[in-house]
């Protein structure tokens, strides 16, 4: 079986939420029998030089910790040993210049092929020189903005990131002038963070004027439609760029972790409830992404709102990336995980412990269940040793689990 079948045996298990598929050799080969976690992603703070009022893991110049540069240059440079194929910089802003010297780490380490995504929240465009500053800098570290599968930015945006939008047309010009040769439509997207705030409308505006006035020609209609990387069920607008691909807004929502819980229209749009095996969403991963915290600690997940102390598999300082990669996907947990997503743990942790599963999003109940290493510990037990070794045993307990629970599973 090769990967791009793999990929369509597992989207299509899920979509339909099929027990047939569910529980077939092909689904679990699709799901076991390939290394997912192909992406890195390094932890840019928790120290940060906004402090959004929605911020998903409570960063900000409160916090203390910027990530160590030669722990994430051993990581990087160990990267290609572990299969990793994509970089993402999140969890902090990476273009702030007590960042500086890890960037050219990460830039200088890294297999050139192997593409970086900068989610940055813009705020280092506050200033033309500044601009100019970064755009030299990303250019003379070697950013490949040109080249299809090249490097790509992110700009988060919204009234909850308080930049102001002269910082967009900067970035939006300034990438023009240091990388004429982009695609921008490839290397750009905007993400907007809807919270629910009064100016959101306004902020999206400015943004798409930002835009217009650099990409794209007059007359242009901002176009209504699915996003491209929509796994979170996101709608975006496009706008036409002249000569190449359309530019992406991103809407996105804010989710109800760290100080977004303390957003009124975010905690009311999600009401605390009790989760059950009938309404808790099932979606296994189809992808995946290991993820580095400034400290060196290892974990699987995109960002630390998902990382728990039930998750970390190690040090990069004592472990290579390889090595911390197998412990992960040998782990019995990883593996039942990727079969049966959250909702499959669930099922364990009510069976080996008294767990309740209350929370306002899909996402709680996750880490409630990392977040207790003693349970995790009788899940893991209960799933056996893990590996290519205990994989038998995995999935009779994972087919045992669709057979007593497949009926609820089309319930959403
Ligand atoms: S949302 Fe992003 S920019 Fe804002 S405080 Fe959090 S990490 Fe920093």
């Amino acid at each position: 079986m090769i990967r791009k079948t793999a990929k369509k045996i597992i989207k299509k298990a899920i979509k339909n939420r099929d027990v047939g598929l569910l529980r077939d050799k092909q689904y679990i080969r699709a799901q076991l029998g390939f290394d997912w976690l192909g992406n890195l992603s390094i932890q840019m703070g928790p120290n940060c030089n906004k402090a959004c009022r929605h911020c998903y893991g409570d960063y900000g110049p409160h916090r203390y910790g910027l990530p160590d540069p030669d722990l994430v240059e051993k990581a990087v440079r160990e990267s290609r040993k572990a299969g990793i194929t994509t970089f993402t910089l999140t969890d902090g802003e990476p273009l702030r210049s007590r960042n500086k010297e890890v960037l050219e780490k990460i830039l200088g380490n890294r297999n050139p092929e192997v593409p970086i995504a900068i989610l940055t929240n813009g705020s280092f465009a506050n200033t033309d020189p500044n601009t100019i500053k970064w755009m030299r800098f990303l250019g003379d570290n070697g950013i490949n903005f040109v080249d299809e599968n090249g490097d790509i930015m992110c700009v988060s945006f919204g009234p909850v990131y308080d930049v102001h939008w002269h910082n967009y047309c900067r970035i939006n010009f300034g990438l023009k002038e240091f990388f004429p040769d982009a695609d921008f439509g490839n290397v750009l997207t905007y993400r907007l963070m809807r919270s629910g705030h009064k100016d959101e409308r306004r902020s999206l505006n400015q943004v798409f004027t930002a835009i217009a006035s650099a990409f794209c020609g007059r007359d242009v209609k901002l176009e209504f439609g699915e996003g491209r990387e929509n796994s979170r069920g996101n709608n975006s607008y496009f706008l036409p760029v002249k000569n190449g691909t359309s530019m992406e807004i991103v809407l996105d929502r804010c989710d109800p972790m760290g100080r977004a819980r303390n957003i009124k229209v975010v905690r009311e749009g999600y009401p605390e409830k009790k989760y059950t095996l009938n309404n808790l969403n099932f979606r296994p991963e189809t992808i995946g992404s290991i993820w580095l915290k400034s400290n060196g600690d290892v974990s699987w997940g995109y960002s630390e709102s998902c990382i728990k102390k039930g998750k970390i598999y190690g040090n990069i300082r004592e472990a290579s990336l390889s090595d911390l990669k197998e412990r992960i996907l040998d782990d019995s947990v990883y593996q039942g995980f990727r079969l049966g997503g959250v909702r499959f743990l669930y099922h364990m942790a009510r069976q080996v412990g008294e767990f309740k599963g209350r929370g306002r999003i899909k996402c709680d109940v996750c880490h409630d269940i990392f977040g207790d290493p003693e349970l995790i510990q009788g899940i893991r037990e209960r799933l056996g040793p893990g590996g290519h070794e205990g994989l038998l045993h995995l999935v009779d307990v994972y087919r045992e689990y669709l057979d007593e629970t497949g009926k609820s599973l089309k319930i959403r």
